[in-house]
């Protein structure tokens, strides 16, 4: 297990490598986080954001949504792949907005995580980003690196991996920590090809101070 001042170093060093640590998903409205989040399964962040403009000036609401034919709504997002689900889910998913919760994005695990398309990793993300709660949002490069530095015991597991993050990083830090685990795995602790030579975090990582 990682020390608390090593985490803490590590902490501190990502706050001072990425200051703003705002999710990199374009969205106005909450629902269209929770859409967004659907669309980037199997895609990045930067295709999603290429696609929602059109999606949402054709489905400017909610009711929009719910009412829309899920085959048009993939004509939309087609480039994201796995259109189809994704489509049906983000229909279904208006519909049960509408019908269960008033028109809002609920606030909380339970209740997000019966929603259709919505797992543990986005509804984290829409309890740290919507209502400010602590939220470990375990993507894929948040998996890596933890697993890499020693936060974690390298499980590839989301579930257990969340669970072990809840034990070593304080819920205050927990949702930009996350996010700036996103900018470091693109721009650093790439999955392919990670820059420990001159990585900012090799002392206190494990795999870092192996090489
Ligand atoms: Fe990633 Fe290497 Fe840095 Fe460790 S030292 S965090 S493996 S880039």
């Amino acid at each position: 297990m990682k020390s608390k001042a090593a985490i803490g170093r590590i902490i501190e060093t990502l706050k001072g490598i990425y200051p703003d640590s705002l999710c990199s998903l374009q969205y106005d409205k909450d629902y269209e986080l929770l859409f967004a989040v659907r669309l980037a399964a199997q895609c990045t962040d930067e295709r999603v954001n290429q696609v929602t403009p059109a999606l949402y000036a054709r489905f400017p609401t909610l009711e929009s949504f719910a009412e829309a034919d899920p085959k048009e709504v993939g004509e939309y997002i087609h480039s994201c792949g796995f259109y189809n689900g994704k489509a049906r889910d983000i229909v279904a998913c208006a519909r049960e907005l509408l019908e269960k919760h008033g028109g809002k994005v609920p606030g909380t695990m339970e209740e997000l995580t019966a929603l259709p398309g919505v797992g543990r990793k986005t509804a984290n993300l829409i309890l740290g980003d919507v209502y400010g709660q602590p939220a470990y949002v375990c993507d894929t490069h948040c998996i890596r690196i933890t697993g890499r530095l020693g936060i974690t015991d390298g499980s590839k597991d989301p579930v257990k991996v969340e669970r072990q993050l809840r034990e070593s990083i304080p819920p205050e830090e927990s949702n930009n920590f996350c996010h700036r685990m996103v900018l470091f795995g693109r721009d650093t602790c790439t999955a392919r090809s990670p820059q420990c030579a001159g990585c900012p975090l090799k002392a206190d990582c494990d795999m870092g101070k192996t090489l």
